[in-house]
């Protein structure tokens, strides 16, 4: 525990997190958006103070990394003296094409402000801790569905109407479904929901509720007379925020990812910068580690896309880099024990062609960049890299490899990929049926030979 806050708790402004290369900031505007100019100017503040690179989280949040206290302080009053509000307070989160999206089932603004008015009128801001989270969804070409919250409010069609699926502790997948209902009593089941957490400790989240608990949430109905509804859940898979998506009016907003999520600032400069000059007028942070370019005229997005492929961003959600998450690792963090960054770098590049499942690379068994569990995932540790199959960065590792050998290994695994799969088999499905011992086996295997 440092002066500013305890490890893992969310850092804005006000009490940055200490972490391996400083203390990091991690913000989010009130307005959703910057303008290029801001964001050029936040990327500015970023070089003066920081460690230059800059982060878009999985949940879409701007990290800045590498600062002091003094330097922390330092930014936090250029922030202000942008006009950048900042968001407190419980995080109500809505998909970054809230209101904008002409494909969404309903704009979920509306609801996301009335949750948040009943959530301070009730007083659960102190009593809650600094990670838990609401999910205000409203469908659409950007869902919502990878981010894991609390409580999460969904917009279904319903024959009488639009209707809120409302479930727990989760992401669009394994989330608990509670109910589907109105936007009053939606409202009034989330801030029940999060009640019951508040009573719990700081500490909690709703994922400790008990069954009964979450049995007298979904009875809440019930007892206040009001009558469940049913609706019709639509759509696939949520796209990747990357590449065109229409907006009203024939125009089109661009999606481009940072690769890994992370990038340096002056690169954030100079796409912003060309972002202006080509008629950006506005960038959003999205879920999914991306930025998102709106205003300018359409036949602008490609001259836009090349630009940001020639810095290094991500252009295109084919791109292997994608599908590995990879935390800073050495040198950027204390605690990590391998060169992530340059691992990933190097498998992509290398083998791209079976990369159709997550590959987390991650420094420690901490996990920052994939807390939950990934296909195949290499860990740093004090024997090496490991690789862990099928679970999170915390589990006992099948195998290792020296850390600066860990892209051979996987090569090794890819090799085995490629000649063992069947026509048609995904990598993926090939590694379920291959098992961990076997996939283990093959990646310690070159460092075997290596010793011969
Ligand atoms: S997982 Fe990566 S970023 Fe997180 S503490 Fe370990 S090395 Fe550092």
């Amino acid at each position: 525990m440092n002066a500013f806050s305890r490890r893992g708790a969310c850092p804005a402004l006000s009490a940055p997190m200490q972490t391996g290369d400083g203390l990091l900031v991690r913000l989010n505007p009130v307005a959703g958006a910057f303008s290029p100019k801001l964001l050029i100017g936040l990327a500015e503040s970023a070089l003066r103070h920081g460690n230059g690179i800059m982060e878009v989280t999985a949940r879409g949040s701007l990290q800045i990394r590498g600062l002091t206290a003094d330097s922390a302080a330092l930014l936090a009053a250029e922030v202000d003296a942008l006009g950048i509000a900042v968001r407190t307070g419980v995080p109500i989160e809505t998909g970054p094409l809230a209101g904008i999206d002409p494909q969404e089932v309903a704009d979920p603004r509306p609801l996301a402000e009335r949750v948040r008015v009943a959530v301070d009128e009730a007083g659960l801001t102190p009593r809650l801790g600094p990670k838990v989270s609401v999910v205000v969804d409203g469908g659409g070409q950007l869902t919502m569905d990878a981010v894991t919250a609390d409580v999460r409010l969904k917009a279904v069609r319903a024959d009488n109407g639009i209707v809120w699926s409302v479930s727990v502790a989760g992401d669009g997948q394994n989330a608990k479904v509670l109910a589907t209902v109105d936007a009053d009593a939606a409202r009034d089941i989330a801030v029940a929901a999060l009640r019951m957490v508040a009573e719990k400790g700081r500490e909690a989240h709703a994922r400790d509720l008990s069954e009964r608990q979450l049995v007298s949430l979904a009875g809440w109905l019930c007892l206040t007379g009001l009558r469940e509804a049913s609706g019709r859940t639509e759509g696939g898979a949520s796209r990747k925020p990357i590449g065109p998506f229409p907006l009203a009016g024939d125009t089109f907003t661009l999606g481009i990812a940072l690769p890994y999520g992370s990038m340096p600032a002056d690169k954030i400069i100079d796409l912003a910068q060309s972002a202006v000059t080509l008629g950006t007028t506005e960038i959003r942070l999205a879920p999914g580690r991306a930025l998102l370019f709106l205003g300018q005229p359409t036949d602008t997005n490609q001259p836009l896309q090349t630009i940001a492929a020639t810095l290094g961003f991500v252009t295109s959600a084919a791109d292997p880099r994608t599908r590995i998450a990879a935390c800073p690792g050495t040198p950027a963090c204390a605690s990590g024990r391998i060169a992530t960054r340059d691992i990933a770098e190097t498998i992509a590049t290398e083998n791209a062609d079976i990369l159709d499942f997550t590959l987390h690379i991650s420094g420690c068994a901490k996990g920052c960049a994939h807390p939950g569990p990934a296909a195949l995932t290499i860990v740093g540790g004090e024997n090496g890299a490991g690789l862990v199959v099928n679970a999170t960065a915390k589990a006992l590792p099948a195998g290792y490899r020296p850390g600066y050998d860990a892209a051979r290994g996987f090569s090794r695994v890819a090799a085995l990929i490629r000649s063992a799969r069947f026509q048609g088999e995904t990598a993926a499905a090939c590694l379920t049926r291959l098992g961990p011992a076997a996939i283990a086996d093959t990646y310690r295997q070159a460092q075997t030979k290596k010793r011969k």
